[in-house]
């Protein structure tokens, strides 16, 4: 049993998207073990995406991450990581397959609607930034 995190995005929320996001893991048989919302802080954002500091679009994207509110999961399943990022689709969803979230609803290479963690290592990093053990159930 594996655990990821997925955020749904300030787009995906302001656009009331997250019942539409939520059923798509429920569909699938993905468990939600945890979820709140939240609005990050600029810092918060910078910490989330701290791997990305480098790159051109870290400070579009980290106001873009702050501008509202998010929610966040954790979902669990067998091979959740892959799953979820087979749900979302590409980062850029002129490249996401047709019937992923990206495909479906990003509007943009930055708004795309959702966030996945890319591997176990940073599955247990982010999920720990956000959650406590004791609120994943
Ligand atoms: N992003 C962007 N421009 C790019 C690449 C990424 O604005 O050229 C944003 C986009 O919101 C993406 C996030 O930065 O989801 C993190 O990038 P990553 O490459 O980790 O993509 P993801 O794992 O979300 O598919
Ligand atoms: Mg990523």
């Amino acid at each position: 049993m594996e655990r990821t995190l997925s955020i749904i995005k300030p787009d995906g929320v302001s656009r009331g998207l997250i019942g539409e996001v939520i059923k798509r893991f429920e569909k699938e048989g993905i468990r939600i073990a945890a979820m709140k919302m939240i609005h990050m802080t600029k810092k918060e954002a910078e910490g989330f995406y701290a791997v990305h500091r480098e790159k051109p679009f870290f400070d579009s994207l980290t106001d873009f991450m702050s501008s509202g509110p998010i929610v966040v999961m954790v979902l669990e399943g067998e091979d959740v990581i892959q799953r979820n990022r087979d749900l979302m689709g590409a980062t850029n969803y002129k490249e996401a397959k047709p019937g992923t979230i990206r495909a479906d609803f990003a509007t943009d290479i930055e708004k795309n609607v959702v966030h996945g963690s890319d591997s176990p290592e940073n599955a247990k990093i982010e999920i720990a930034y956000f959650f406590s053990e004791l609120e994943i159930h």
